[in-house]
Parts: C-alpha cells; sequence; structure tokens
C-alpha cells in the first residue's frame, strides 16, 4: 500500500516574516496526520529558514530546482549537493514553467533527475501536456517522451527512489481541474508503462496530481487508485487550505 504525499511548490512567492507565520500554522495544523507525508518545496534564499523552523516537525522540504551540473562555472545555479547541506528530502525537476520560460528539454530534466539521486535527494518528477496536446490527442505520446527521457537515461530502476507528479498544464494556476476521471486515466497509463518494465517499481511508484487542487477538489482527487497524493501551487501558500488539502491525504 503506497502512502500518500502532498508537497507544496511556494513558486517565487515567500518572505522571511510570511513563511514563518505559513510554516507555524502548518506545522500545527497537520499534527496528527496518519498516512500522509507533507512537505514544502520553497525559494533557494529560504532553505537555511525553513530548515531550522521544520527540522524538528513532521513536515519534509526540498526546492523547486537545481542544476544538472556538480560544480563549476555556472553563474547562478544551485547544485544538489548544495541543497543536501540544507537537509532537502525533495527537489522538483521538469515543472512545465522551467520547461515552457526556461527551455528544458527532457534531456536536461533527465540529467537533473540524475544529479538529484547521486546527491541523495528525491527528484520530483513532473510530466504533462499542454491544452494543444490533449486536444490534438497526443497526450500519452507527450507523457511516455517525458518519463522515457528518464528511463532511457538511468533506466527504469531509477524510479523506484523517486516521486512522479502528473501536472496538465492547462489545469496550473488556471483554477481548471482535471476530473478526477481524467486524472485516474493519466495515472494509471504511466503505472502501466512503468509496470510494462518493472511491476514491483510501478506497484511502490508514487504518483501525484498537480493543477488547481484545492481544499474542496482534494479528497475526490486522492480517492483515485492510482494518485497517491498531490503538488499544490497556489493552494500551498494558504494555510487552511494546505492544511486541509493535508488532511484529505489522510488514510
Ligand atoms: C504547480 O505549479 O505545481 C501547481 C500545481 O500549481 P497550482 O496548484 O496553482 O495549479
Amino acid at each position: 500500500m503506497r502512502s500518500k504525499l502532498v508537497a507544496g511548490n511556494w513558486k517565487m512567492h515567500g518572505g522571511m516574516a510570511q513563511n514563518r507565520l505559513l510554516l507555524d500554522l502548518i506545522v500545527g495544523g497537520t499534527r496528527g496526520l496518519q498516512g500522509a507525508d507533507c512537505a514544502v518545496c520553497v525559494p533557494f534564499p529560504y532553505l537555511s529558514q525553513v530548515q531550522s523552523l521544520l527540522q524538528d516537525t513532521h513536515i519534509l522540504w526540498g526546492a523547486q530546482n537545481m542544476s544538472q551540473h556538480e560544480k563549476g562555472a555556472y553563474t547562478g545555479e544551485v547544485s544538489a549537493t548544495m541543497l543536501t547541506d540544507f537537509a532537502c528530502r525533495y527537489v522538483i525537476v521538469g515543472h512545465s514553467e522551467r520547461r515552457a520560460l526556461y527551455g528544458e528539454d527532457s534531456l536536461t530534466v533527465a540529467l537533473k533527475f540524475k544529479a538529484a539521486q547521486s546527491a541523495g535527494l528525491l527528484p520530483i518528477l513532473c510530466v504533462g501536456e499542454t491544452l494543444e496536446q490533449r486536444e490534438a490527442g497526443v497526450t500519452e505520446q507527450v507523457i511516455a517522451d517525458q518519463l522515457d527521457a528518464v528511463i532511457g537515461l538511468l533506466g527504469v530502476g531509477a524510479l523506484a527512489k523517486s516521486v512522479l507528479a502528473y501536472e496538465p498544464v492547462w489545469a496550473i494556476g488556471t483554477g481548471k481541474t482535471a476530473t478526477p476521471q481524467q486524472a485516474q486515466d493519466v495515472h494509471a497509463f504511466i503505472r502501466n508503462r512503468v509496470a510494462e518494465k518493472d511491476i514491483e517499481i510501478a506497484t511502490g511508484l508514487k504518483i501525484l496530481y498537480g493543477g488547481s487542487v484545492k481544499a474542496n477538489n482534494a479528497s475526490e482527487l486522492f480517492s483515485m487508485t492510482d494518485i497517491d497524493g498531490g503538488l499544490i501551487g497556489g493552494a500551498s501558500l494558504i494555510a487552511d487550505e494546505f492544511i486541509a488539502i493535508c488532511r484529505a491525504a489522510q488514510s
């Protein structure tokens, strides 16, 4: 039985005072949660603060991006090893905003995935189709290509120490959510594709849904067979919303 995970993606939001307030409320509001882990993925400058606020709590933390390189002349970049200095558990790789706004292709994402694992981090690999792609009927092909970039580079075994997030691009930050059945169909497609290569890894693989998850739709989404929690953008910045989403993931 897979346990659930709810991970917040703060994106480029936050501030020292605001983070403290938000995290105090989240820690208090999710105390005693059963069968679900909660995490926040925060901007780099706040990792130190978040580490000190969360280190003795049940909330995990991570980053939203990292370099595929180990070290060197890469101005402005942050390596996986640097993230481990702040005890990060997770790092998001291949978020659609990184793919669309910063030109990250699937090979770069796969290299980041590899570098994250080499440093002992758990990558949260995002995959998802645009509205155009969904309407053209190529959703499965797009997801398969994004997934295969990692499997092709590292082998299916690499997925054992990772989390996947299916995030339809048309649902991110738009208020439009995939219906539970639409999301379930893609999650099942992903799990079956991995199962073709390794059933055990497929069975244990956490696949999160992301795209306008809110307190009022989380339970229904999380009740689907192949949805193992959520990657939460906007709602992760609102304590009551995020707490309710974490509670919806309880077993
Ligand atoms: C995200 O950016 O990962 C996301 C799912 O955002 P939102 O929940 O705001 O749609």
